[in-house]
């Protein structure tokens, strides 16, 4: 494999970045929270849709101090649109630790950040290097691709021993006088440039010596472990309309996305026949309902779990434990609860 010498790499990329890098909010300040808020918003999710919410939640709660002392309903309305609300629990819990453990102000130090809850190595090397130029890696998924096909790594990444590998080159090719661009020109080439189906080699900048590049090896490379196969479920909810908002039910704690509001069911993981809706409800929410046609259906996934929902029009003649919930952007509906009234109503309601 060609090599070149460590600062060549970098500043090939940093040339790169400074020419070509994505105007992106987060990318006008050095705050250390905004970073933070960033960086867990961009997990799992694609950069276009972390936008709008990435201000709206900057302006609601500009410091930690603001969203640690925010209510469970206050954040699952601050998250609306990303999904994956476990993420913004951990965010609370991580800004209640920095209120009490470090006077409101996120820490600088990575041994400290490192110990605040969801902030894993990932996390900590972001906020270290684009908010306090600490001189250490932040390896995501983006970067973990460009270092395998740029230095030819044939494990699988899933790996401790390749994880320690990809980091260690990570931090070699670091400049440690622009640590936070440095990070974030990597990532960047990973997002646009050395794309996980089709790298743009053409329009690579660090090209000239790339091992998968040179060994006809872009499209085999990375190797990562097999993913788990996908599950289908048909999961199906009753959708009962009255002038106060939808019956629904508060998700228990305990139960993946609890505190927010959903449409009666047996549950989005949990396949079930249309015959068999009214007693699922019955069972759960000792409702007893009348279910007829489906009037709206969408598609979600959830991990491995690819599902399809069916909302069906119902009557109710006992409610149970079912309340009513406006169809306001307040209400934490879930996502397909969401896209489900949305759909049923015609578009525009439930905030979706
Ligand atoms: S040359 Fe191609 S495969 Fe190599 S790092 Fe650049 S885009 Fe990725």
């Amino acid at each position: 494999m060609a090599t070149r010498p460590r600062t060549d790499f970098a500043a090939r990329l940093l040339a790169w970045f400074d020419a070509h890098r994505r105007d992106l909010p987060w990318r006008r300040t050095r705050d250390p929270w905004a970073i933070w808020v960033s960086e867990v918003m961009l997990q799992q999710t694609r950069v276009a849709a972390v936008r709008e919410p990435f201000a709206r939640f900057l302006q609601r709660f500009p410091t930690p101090a603001a969203f640690a002392a925010a209510s469970d309903d206050e954040v699952l309305a601050a998250w609306r649109g990303l999904g994956y609300y476990r993420r913004a629990r951990l965010l609370r819990d991580g800004a209640r630790a920095v209120v009490r453990d470090h006077q409101g102000a996120v820490p600088g130090e990575l041994a400290a950040l490192g110990t605040l809850p969801g902030v894993g190595d990932y996390t900590a090397g972001a906020i270290g290097s684009i908010g306090f130029g600490h001189a250490v890696p932040a390896v995501d998924g983006n970067v973990e691709r460009v270092v395998a096909r740029h230095r030819g790594l044939r494990q699988e990444l899933e790996s401790a021993a390749a994880r320690r590998q990809v980091r260690a080159v990570a931090a070699g090719w670091l400049d440690p006088r622009r640590a936070g661009d440095f990070n974030q020109a990597l990532m960047e080439l990973g997002a646009v440039v050395c794309t996980p189906a089709r790298p743009d080699c053409a329009r690579c900048p660090v090209a000239a010596d790339c091992a998968a590049l040179a060994q006809g090896l872009t499209a085999a490379l990375p190797v990562r472990a097999r993913p788990r196969p996908a599950i289908a479920i048909t999961a199906r909810v009753a959708l009962v309309l009255g002038r106060r908002g939808a019956l629904a039910a508060r998700i228990p704690a305990g139960e993946p996305n609890a505190g927010q509001v959903e449409l009666p069911g047996p549950g989005m993981l949990v396949s079930v026949a249309a015959a068999d809706l009214p007693a699922a409800v019955r069972a759960r929410f000792g409702a007893r309902l009348r279910c007829g046609a489906v009037v709206a259906t969408v598609r979600h996934a959830i991990t491995c779990h690819r599902i399809t929902a069916h909302a069906h029009a119902a009557t109710v003649q006992a409610g149970g434990s079912l309340a009513w919930f406006p169809l306001d952007e307040a209400t934490p509906w879930t996502t397909p609860s969401r896209k489900l009234l949305r759909l049923a109503l015609g578009g525009g309601a439930a905030g979706a």
